[in-house]
């Protein structure tokens, strides 16, 4: 096998079985969302692995969309965010599911089609970044029975708030988008609206499908845990150098970090570039030999410096681990979020071009 100075190892294993056990708590068909690389999780293997358990996948973009046909995935696709009329050739060209949430984009659809196009309609109930508002989905939807090429195969919203303890918006949110749908529903289309966020906490936002990115990683939304979730992703880079520092010297630029004494220290192949974050200066931590060493001075873009412990048993080439298990600790997401003032999506989502991605099943 080829050799990484910093790699994440994929699950993917875990991935099929925390979305197995997530299909099976709500009991509903199952949309899996890939969008964002499957959260930095590498796409493509992600998909194939969910093809057995996944009714239908989601992407943000028209171009994730692409990019999963041309690599030969052939599975329904819906386009969560669909709105240029210029990319609607794409959706015909790539069999892709557009979301449809605007009359322009919906027109050239029709237009452009040579034959039936499935799309899901997007209802604003609350969210208010996208979508047909609430108020006028009757009417939307009766004009658009005049683009007779579009036939809607699903009716979805986004909740706003599903993650937080009170959960009065959402139920307001789910009133609007029940009170339309008796009015437009002919029973036929696919209905969901449940994040992960709701597709654990929040069985009345189950309908038909639910819709669950993060829980899929084997991350949790919010503090409720109704099963048990793996995480999917290990990330761990090597020892790249060893030194050491002796009382009042200052390590990387700025030297934000000053030794009280003479320490051993030990340079680590990861920086922001590699997005593990820059507000980690001084505050993160690290696995080395199955305990956690702090990171001193301030990141940079290739490397990262942390403090050894006089007795620690350490070669360069050794494994550190960044987000992840090493013998009996940890190093979760949510911590590293916690530590810069993030959420987990965005440590996730961020995990570098030069980070190699090895799957296991
Ligand atoms: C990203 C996204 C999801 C998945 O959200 P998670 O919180 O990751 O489960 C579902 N629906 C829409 C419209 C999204 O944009």
């Amino acid at each position: 096998m080829d050799y990484y100075r910093t790699y994440t190892e994929i699950n993917l294993g875990a991935i099929r079985r925390n979305a197995e056990a997530i299909k099976a708590y709500a009991g509903k068909r199952l949309i899996a969302v890939v969008k964002a690389d499957a959260y930095g999780h590498g796409v493509i293997r992600v998909t194939e692995a969910l093809r057995s358990v996944a009714d239908m996948f989601a992407v943000a973009t028209i171009e994730e969309g692409v990019a999963l046909r041309q690599a030969g995935i052939r599975e329904p696709m819906l386009v969560l965010f669909s709105s240029l009329p210029e990319q609607a050739v794409q959706i015909v060209e790539y069999e892709l599911t557009p979301t449809i949430g605007d009359w322009e984009f919906a027109n050239r659809l029709n237009e452009i089609a040579s034959s039936t196009v499935h799309v899901h309609i997007n209802i604003n109930t609350g969210m208010n970044r996208s979508g047909v508002h609430w108020t006028e989905a009757t009417q939307f939807l009766n004009r658009l029975k005049m683009l007779d090429r579009l036939e809607v195969a699903g009716l979805f919203t986004h909740l706003a708030t599903a993650d937080e303890v009170d959960k009065r918006y959402v139920s307001v949110q789910l009133e609007r988008f029940s009170s339309v749908l008796e009015k437009i529903s002919d029973g036929s289309e696919l209905i969901h609206a449940a994040n992960s966020a709701a597709a654990l906490a929040i069985p009345e936002s189950h309908f038909d499908a639910v819709r669950p990115g993060l829980s899929l990683y084997g991350i949790y939304p919010a503090s409720e845990k109704p099963i048990a979730l793996e995480p999917a992703l290990t990330w761990k880079t090597r020892i790249g150098w060893i030194g050491f520092i002796s009382e009042a010297e200052g390590v990387s630029y700025g030297l934000t970090y000053k030794a009280s004494h003479q320490a051993r220290v030990a340079m680590v192949q990861v920086g922001y570039c590699d997005g593990y974050p820059l507000a980690l200066s001084n505050v993160g931590e690290v696995l080395i030999g199955g305990m956690r060493r702090p990171i001193i001075g301030r990141i940079c873009m290739d490397v990262s410096v942390v403090r050894l412990e006089p007795t620690d048993n350490v070669s360069i080439g050794d494994e550190v681990v960044l987000i992840g298990k090493q013998g009996d600790a940890e190093i979760t997401v949510d911590e590293l979020a916690h530590h810069t003032g993030t959420i987990s999506y965005e440590i996730l989502t961020q995990i570098g071009k030069r980070v190699k991605r090895i799957f296991n099943d």
